[in-house]
């Protein structure tokens, strides 16, 4: 068989993503490949189809219990016979794997790398044919990367046991440069065909509010979804039990993770989450490697998060179907002050020296400032992230919240004059400049207790802008700050007067500033057609009954495809996305009943 029948035949698809035709060519011809790929870009297919074609077992080395269970799910639902063995296994239940494996049934057997080091797999590897070993995650092997496992390390160790070396295949989505040195040189990758596809997530819309209450804004933006599966996001671990009580107050089914919770609720939820029962999921940056769950259709960050390389990975988590989906981030000021406590307070790495932990504060510092940089741009969206991770674009991407944004232009000289004013009279009352916080605290009226200690309640701009938000104020400071009428100085950070700023407050300049309207709810008013929900139902019906994710039987994208055909005949549902024979032979009937009867009931 060749490479492409066997695409459409096990996996349903019509044509390779980018890439991916590249590093199958590469594994086949039985060199080492290094594969850079986004997260939903497709690497499993890269190691799952030579795995097929090839003679012998692949083994795949995996760091994700849940995610190797799940993978194995779907091989076996479209007819590839696999197996993992990892610590949810019993000690029965590995020696069951380890017999079927010696017998060579298996196309591909997935392990833990903790195992590599153990006999059972050695001896079984020193005697079977092994083609290729294949190391989902690679960036694990570098301590530059978020999730260092010591264990990647032994992985050469084991490639030494065997009496041929196999080819080995490795795949990230984590692009820096210096982890992919590490993964060559780590995992000892001979002369690798390297690829690094595209960073570009066409299928996600990406937005920023300012909203002036979260809470308020979660609402509007999770109330149109509803049906939908999506992950929220929160910096803390109080921050998650909050918005999910008050989601449940809602009425809405959210669940919950962090890390304060027991192993075992933790498996509960996540599988909720997975199995669609609680379609929405409150976390924090815990919940995330692993969640190979492809429908999730948005992913709201309810506070802002400490790097770009974190946000991109976490909103990368929605659309992995391919399907569009939206990426939202509520920003608020003292999201930025969070941020550098936990920085500040993170737990440091113990094996770094003194010096290399300085240089980590300050990598940690200055990648805050891009990830601030990205919530005050007024520019395209993905245009920044992708120029972060250094990939040529357009200039507009026609599609983010800030190409799409209404910007309406307010006349907020007033507000203009007052901040200047203010900044004015704490100059002429204390004899210095002082930050942009306490002018914001001033103006609010706050009775902070510096605001009282300088006497700043005394001046006639205290509370001149009551019942704005120190945020709120913060943003005409931003803003006067961006057109030149007021600076920082250099040595202290505080805010002063500049030359132009008496055009202002003087001579009666107009200043407009663009506040832009939100478009998501225009986007999200996109009513799912009847018969795609009517699909949606068998499919959860049937995943129940299978005790499957849903997912795991058709993706979101499959359905959809569906959904337009509507299909009549087993040939013509085989012609759906994401369609192989052997889901055909399974449930090509349900699904084209359900099509019939939607299609009878509309006559
Ligand atoms: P990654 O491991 O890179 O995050 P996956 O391997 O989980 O990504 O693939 C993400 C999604 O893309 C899956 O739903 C998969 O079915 C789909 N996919 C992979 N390859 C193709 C392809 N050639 N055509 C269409 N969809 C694909
Ligand atoms: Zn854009």
């Amino acid at each position: 068989m060749n490479k492409r029948d066997a695409l459409k035949k096990y996996f349903g698809h019509e044509n390779f993503r980018p890439g991916q035709e590249k590093l199958i060519d590469g594994i086949l011809s039985g060199r080492d490949v290094l594969g850079v790929m986004p997260t939903g870009g497709g690497k499993s297919v890269c190691y799952q189809l030579p795995a097929l074609l090839l003679p012998g077992v692949t083994i795949v080395v995996s760091p994700l219990i849940s995610l190797m269970k799940d993978q194995v799910a779907a091989l076996t639902e479209a007819g590839i016979r696999a197996a993992f063995v990892n610590s949810s296994l019993s000690g029965g239940q590995v020696r069951t794997v380890y017999r079927r494996a010696w017998a060579g049934e298996f196309q591909l057997l997935y392990v833990a790398p903790e195992r590599l080091a153990g006999e059972g797999i050695v001896k079984l590897a020193q005697g079977l044919e092994v083609s290729l070993v294949a190391v989902d995650e690679a960036h694990c092997v570098s301590q530059w990367g978020q999730d260092f496992r010591p264990s990647y390390l032994k992985i050469p160790e084991f490639l030494d046991k065997l009496p041929r070396r196999p080819a080995v295949a490795a795949f990230t989505a984590t692009a820096t440069s210096q982890v992919r040195e590490d993964i060559v040189r780590l995992l000892g990758l001979e002369r690798p065909l390297t690829l690094v596809t595209g960073y570009d997530r066409p299928n996600l819309y990406f937005e920023v509010c300012r909203p002036r209450s979260k809470s308020g804004a979660l609402r509007d933006l999770l109330l149109p979804r509803m049906g939908k599966s999506g992950i929220i996001y929160c910096a803390t671990r109080a921050g998650v039990e909050k918005v999910c009580e008050e989601l449940r107050d809602w009425g809405l089914p959210a669940t919950r993770y962090h890390a304060g919770l027991d192993e075992e609720e933790r498996r509960r939820n996540q599988d909720d989450f997975r199995f669609d029962r609680a379609p929405i999921m409150v976390a924090t940056n815990a919940f995330g490697m692993g969640i190979d769950k492809s429908n999730v259709s948005y992913v709201i960050h309810y506070n802002m998060p400490k790097s770009l390389e974190a946000y991109y990975q976490e909103a990368g988590r929605a659309g992995r179907d391919g399907e569009r989906a939206e990426c939202f981030l509520l920003y608020s000021g003292r999201d930025v002050e969070t941020a550098k406590f936990l920085i500040e307070n993170g737990s440091g790495n113990d094996e770094l020296t003194e010096e290399e932990r300085a240089e980590a504060l300050r990598r940690d510092h200055r990648r805050l400032e891009a990830m601030v940089g990205y919530c005050h741009t007024g520019g395209c969206l993905r245009g920044y992230l992708l120029d972060y991770f250094g990939q040529e674009h357009s200039d507009h991407c026609g599609d983010c919240g800030n190409c799409l944004g209404d910007h309406e232009l307010a006349d907020v000289t007033t507000q203009a004059q007052m901040v200047l004013s203010c900044v004015r009279r704490v100059e002429d009352r204390l004899g210095y400049n002082v930050g942009a916080a306490l002018i914001a605290q001033t103006l609010s009226g706050s009775a902070n207790k510096r605001v009282l200690e300088l006497g700043l309640d005394e001046l006639s701009t205290y509370g001149l802008m009551r019942g704005q938000t120190t945020g709120q104020v913060r943003e005409y400071i931003d803003f006067l700050k961006e057109k030149g009428y007021l600076e920082k100085e250099p040595e202290h950070g505080a805010l002063r007067l500049t030359k132009t700023s008496g055009e202002i407050l003087f001579r009666g300049r107009k200043l407009e500033m663009p506040i832009r309207k939100s478009p998501a709810d225009e986007a999200a008013r996109t009513v799912e057609s009847g018969l795609f929900q009517a699909l949606k139902d068998l499919r959860y019906r049937l995943s129940q009954k299978e005790g499957v994710p849903p997912f795991v039987i058709f993706s979101n994208a499959t359905l959809t495809d569906m959904a337009a055909r509507r299909p009549r005949s087993v040939a013509e549902f085989l012609r759906v996305s994401g369609v192989g024979e052997v889901k055909a032979r399974k449930y090509a009937s349900a699904f084209l009943l359900a099509i019939g009867d939607y299609e009878a009931e509309r006559e």
